[in-house]
C-alpha cells in the first residue's frame, strides 16, 4: 500500500531506492519574517503526507533546509539595522515553535545552508572541472584578480526545462521577478542560474577552495542537501507553486547534471498559494496573517491548522475571518460527536477510519476527509449541529476529555489525531 500523490510532473526515470524508506525534501523558510499561514499552508500539507507514510508502514526520511543566508534576509537586517545571524536564528526559532503549535511532525533533519556551503563548493567545483559550470567575469568583486561568479551551463542538461514543462518565454516571463539575473553580462545564456557568488564589499563570504571566497546560490544549496541528507532518488520534493521554476527546475537539474542519473526526483508535488481577503498573502503586499499573532490572539493552533486542511494542499485558495470560523465551529461539532458518541458505534467508527484513510491516501485530499467526519459528527449528533450556523456558531470549542482508543467516540479522536493531525482531546 503506497501513498502516491498525483499531482506534479511524473517521474521521468523512477529507481527503486530498495530500502523501503520513503524520502521527502520541502524547501524551508529564508528566515527574515515570522511564519505567514501561506507557509503554514504548505508544511501542514506535506504533514499529511508524512502522516500517510507513516499510517501505511513506512520509515521516512525528510529533511528541510534553513536558507539562512540569503539575499532578502541580508537586506532585511540592514534595513532594520540588526545583525543577520541573530535576526536568522530569532526567526527560526519563531518558525519551529509555530510548526510545534500547528502540530506539524519534525523533519527528520533541518539543515541550514551555512552549514552545507563545504559541501556547496563541492559541488560547484565539480561543476566547473566537467564544464557544467563556468566563470563570469565580476567586476565589482571584493578581491581584484577574483576568478569571478560561477554560473550553471544549462545547455549541457538536455532535460531542463522537464520538471515544469514550461516553454522558454514562459520561463523568462518570471526568471528576473524570482531571483533570477537575465540581464546579467557575460552569461552564456540568459537563463543559467548562479551558483557562487564571489565576495563583495559588506556582504557575509565564506571560504570557495578555488572558487575564491564568497557564497553559494540558492538552487544548488538545496540540491546538495537534498542529495547529501537523503540519498537519490527523493520520493517527493515539495515546496509552495511558485518554487516551480525556476527554483525546483534548477536544483533538479544541478542534481541530474552531478549525479548523472535522469530521475533525481520521482515527484514534484507544489503546495497552493494563500490569498487573504481576494489578494495573494505576500509581505510585499504587506497583508500577511501571522500564525503566531493569531495564537497571540487566542487562537487555538487546531482551529489554524483545521482552517488549513479546509481547502486542498494543491490548489491556490482563500484565507479569510470566515475560513478560521467555520474551522472553530467544525472542531466544537467534533468535539460534541466525540463527547456524544454511542456505545454500540464501532462499526461506524471504523468506516470514518477507512474513509478518512482512503481520503488521505488520494493525493492528500483533506476537504473530502474532514467531510467524512462532518458527516460521523452530524450522524451522532442527530444533525442538530450544522457547522455554519446554528448552536454551535462561535463556539470556542472547549477541548473534550479524549475517549480511550475503545471508548466510544476513541477510534474517531485516534483517527483525526494520527492522520490529520487535529487533538480533539484536552
Ligand atoms: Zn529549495
Amino acid at each position: 500500500m503506497t501513498i502516491e500523490p498525483t499531482v506534479g510532473h511524473p517521474p521521468s526515470a523512477p529507481e527503486p531506492n530498495g530500502d523501503g524508506v520513503k524520502r521527502l525534501y520541502v524547501c524551508g523558510i529564508t528566515p527574515y519574517d515570522a511564519t505567514h499561514l501561506g507557509h503554514a499552508a504548505t508544511y501542514v500539507g506535506y504533514d499529511l503526507l508524512v502522516r500517510a507514510w507513516l499510517d501505511a508502514g513506512h520509515e521516512v526520511a525528510y529533511v528541510q533546509n534553513v536558507t539562512d543566508v540569503d539575499d532578502p534576509l541580508l537586506e532585511r537586517a540592514t534595513a532594520t539595522d540588526r545583525d543577520w545571524r541573530e535576526l536568522a536564528d530569532e526567526q527560526t526559532e519563531l518558525f519551529r515553535s509555530d510548526m510545534t503549535n500547528l502540530r506539524v511532525l519534525p523533519p527528520t533533519h533541518y539543515v541550514g545552508a551555512v552549514e552545507s556551503i563545504p559541501l556547496a563548493v563541492e559541488a560547484v567545483e565539480r561543476m566547473v572541472a566537467t564544464g557544467a559550470a563556468y566563470r563570469v567575469d565580476t567586476p565589482d568583486a571584493l578581491e581584484q584578480g577574483s576568478p569571478g561568479d560561477v554560473y550553471a551551463a544549462l545547455s549541457v542538461d538536455p532535460d531542463f526545462g522537464s520538471v515544469s514543462g514550461w516553454s522558454r518565454d514562459e520561463m523568462l516571463e518570471v526568471f528576473a521577478e524570482r531571483g533570477g539575473d537575465p540581464q546579467r553580462e557575460g552569461k552564456r545564456d540568459a537563463l543559467d542560474p548562479l551558483l557562487w557568488r564571489v565576495a563583495r564589499i559588506d556582504e557575509p563570504t565564506w571560504r570557495g577552495g578555488e572558487l575564491g571566497e564568497g557564497r553559494p546560490g540558492w538552487h544548488i544549496e538545496c540540491a546538495i542537501i537534498a542529495a547529501h541528507h537523503l540519498g537519490l532518488p527523493i520520493d517527493v520534493q515539495g515546496g509552495g507553486n511558485d518554487l516551480l521554476f525556476p527554483h525546483h527546475e534548477m536544483s533538479e537539474s544541478h542534481l541530474r547534471v552531478l549525479s548523472g542519473r535522469p530521475g533525481a526526483v520521482r515527484l514534484h508535488a507544489h503546495g497552493g498559494m494563500l490569498s487573504f481577503d481576494g489578494a495573494k498573502m505576500s509581505k510585499s503586499l504587506g497583508n500577511l496573517v501571522l500564525v503566531s499573532r493569531l495564537v497571540a490572539a487566542g487562537e487555538e493552533p487546531t482551529t489554524i491548522r483545521l482552517a488549513l486542511l479546509q481547502g486542498h494542499y494543491s490548489e491556490d485558495r482563500e484565507y479569510s475571518g470566515a475560513v478560521l470560523d467555520e474551522a472553530r465551529n467544525r472542531l466544537a461539532l467534533w468535539r460534541r460527536a466525540v463527547s456524544a458518541a454511542p456505545e454500540g458505534g464501532r462499526a461506524a467508527e471504523e468506516a470514518v477510519l477507512k474513509a478518512v484513510r482512503d481520503a488521505v491516501r488520494a493525493n492528500l485530499d483533506s476537504p473530502r476527509a474532514l467531510a467524512v467526519v462532518d458527516e460521523w459528527a452530524l450522524g451522532v449528533l442527530g444533525g442538530s449541529a450544522l457547522p455554519d450556523g446554528g448552536a454551535a456558531t462561535g463556539d470556542r470549542a472547549a477541548p473534550v476529555a479524549r475517549p480511550g482508543q475503545d471508548e466510544p467516540g476513541g477510534l474517531v479522536a485516534d483517527t483525526v489525531d494520527a492522520l490529520l493531525g487535529i487533538d480533539l482531546g484536552a
